[in-house]
């Protein structure tokens, strides 16, 4: 079966497109998530254009085989993690721009541009592609479509989801599949599109994107308020949110983030403090606005409020944001990264519980969040070498989402389900809605073969 496999795969793709090497395997066949785990594929491809995808499709149904479609392999869900004898298929290699039209204000891309590459694109025309994930130099379009990715700017601008408008998915079976529209508006039938956003690959592969752009906004000033609890922060949110401002990012790092932040990027952070905002403007006068929000940071609690001199200094500071998870990654031999979202008037509760929850497993939990979506990512850091404490942050982990259910909130804000959540989707969507979801999957993908064993 193994070589029928290969010598299928080879016949219709590419030489050099069909990868057996164990070693190389072995590095695709895993994304950042921990405790997820990974099988051994029979082949990786590396596809170059849409009809490498649909040759790899046709022989996966013929000889009914999984396919594991893959971006850049930074999700933290293990969505992209290979099951046992797949066909990895990395999109990677598909990585054009094809068109950025100022006009109609999109651009169409193949599934494997890196997030950023686009970004800056986009910026010479005056454009911008707002979803800004804090990976943004690492990950694909194509695994942020698979995710349906979020950011920093997701506060003012919205998920990739709003920014979506059309694809071209090639099905289970090798059919080429177009959704969507690359028109300002259109209803024309059921919203496929929206249903692929979000999917984790296993309803279709992406291989072109028609993405909605901007104008691109002017540079953003920010600053920082410190904070003496989380509680007092999330106050501070509720604040500024229901003042009708509108911030261009609103993000969190709690004392135990920052402090791993300066070790490892020397930043100079505030040391002492236990919550930091991090608030910025892109608007007409953002110095007005900074100054109103800082006003609002004082009377939540604020100790000190700290606006960036210029736009340089501003991206410092959101450099040290985007640093959050890595630097806390870097404490202990594991972590696990939740990705927690709940209804702002809720954050200050979110972060006292999770305080508790580490309290009580006797484990260091680091939170960033996207303050201004109520989407916390507590880190639950641990060795791993350490059967006791591993287990102590399993259950850590699963504590937190209870507690983020529990308060109106979802499991997962933007980092998806893939293998790390899926007895969580369950909890989640209850009975009714597990069914119905399985049966637009077995629409889609009858024999099963996208992506198994990940969200459900
Ligand atoms: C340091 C760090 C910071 C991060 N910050 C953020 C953040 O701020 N916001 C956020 O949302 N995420 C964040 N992430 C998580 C991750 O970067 C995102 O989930 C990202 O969207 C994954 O993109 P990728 O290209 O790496 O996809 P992969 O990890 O390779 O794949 C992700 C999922 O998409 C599917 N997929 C990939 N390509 C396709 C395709 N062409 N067609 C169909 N399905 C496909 C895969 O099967 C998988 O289920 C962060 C990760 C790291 C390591």
């Amino acid at each position: 079966m193994h070589d029928e496999l290969i010598t299928a795969l080879r016949g219709g793709l590419p030489e050099g497109a069909v990868l057996t090497d164990p070693d190389v395997m072995a590095a695709y066949s895993h994304d950042m998530a921990s405790f997820s785990e990974a099988g051994a594929p029979a082949a990786v491809v590396l596809a170059t254009c849409r009809e490498d995808v649909q040759h790899v499709m046709r022989v996966a149904t013929a000889l009914k085989v999984p396919v594991v479609p893959q971006g850049a392999r930074t999700g933290l869900s293990g969505g992209a993690n290979a099951s046992e004898n797949c066909i990895v298929l990395s999109l990677v290699k598909m990585d054009r721009i094809l068109e950025i039209d100022p006009v109609d204000r999109i651009a169409v891309v193949e599934p494997g541009v890196i997030n950023a590459v686009l970004s800056r694109a986009v910026a010479e025309h005056g454009l911008a592609y707002p979803p800004d994930p804090s990976s943004w130099e690492q990950c694909t379009i194509g695994g942020n479509i698979g995710t349906g990715a979020g950011g920093l700017c997701c506060v003012k601008y919205g998920v990739t989801a709003e920014y979506v408008l059309g694809l071209e998915v090639v099905l289970a079976d090798g059919r080429l599949l177009s959704t969507g529209r690359r028109t300002a508006k259109g209803v024309a039938g059921y919203d496929l599109t929206r249903l692929f956003v979000g999917s984790e690959g296993t309803l279709g592969v992406v291989v072109k994107a028609v993405l909605a752009l901007k104008p691109a906004p002017a540079p953003q000033l920010a600053m920082v308020a410190e904070f003496p609890s989380a509680a007092a922060a999330g106050a501070a949110v509720c604040a500024i949110m229901e003042s009708g401002h509108v911030p261009s990012l609103l993000e969190l790092m709690d004392g135990t983030t920052i402090r791993a932040v300066n070790a490892m990027a020397k930043m100079g952070l505030p040391e002492t403090t236990e919550a930091m905002l991090l608030a910025a403007f892109d608007t007409a006068d953002p110095a007005a606005d900074l100054a109103a929000v800082g006003a609002l940071c004082t009377a939540a609690g604020a100790t000190d409020v700290v606006p960036a001199e210029d736009a340089a200094e501003s991206e410092l500071l959101l450099q040290a944001r985007r640093l959050s998870l890595t630097a806390l990654e870097t404490l202990t031999s594991a972590t696990m990264i939740d990705d927690v979202c709940v209804p702002r008037g809720k954050l200050g509760e979110m972060l006292d519980g999770v305080a508790k929850i580490a309290d009580r497993f006797d484990l260091t939990i680091g939170v960033c969040a996207h303050a201004g979506d109520g989407n916390t990512h507590p880190v639950v850091c641990f060795d791993a070498h350490d059967p006791d404490e591993s287990r102590r942050a399993r259950e850590s982990f699963d504590e937190i989402m209870a507690l983020g259910l529990a308060l109106g909130g979802t499991i997962t804000g933007e980092h998806g389900v893939g293998l790390l959540k899926k007895d969580w989707l369950a909890r989640e969507l209850g009975p009714t809605g597990v069914e119905l979801q399985r049966g637009v999957k077995a629409v889609f993908d009858p024999l099963g073969l996208l992506n198994p064993g990940k969200l459900f």
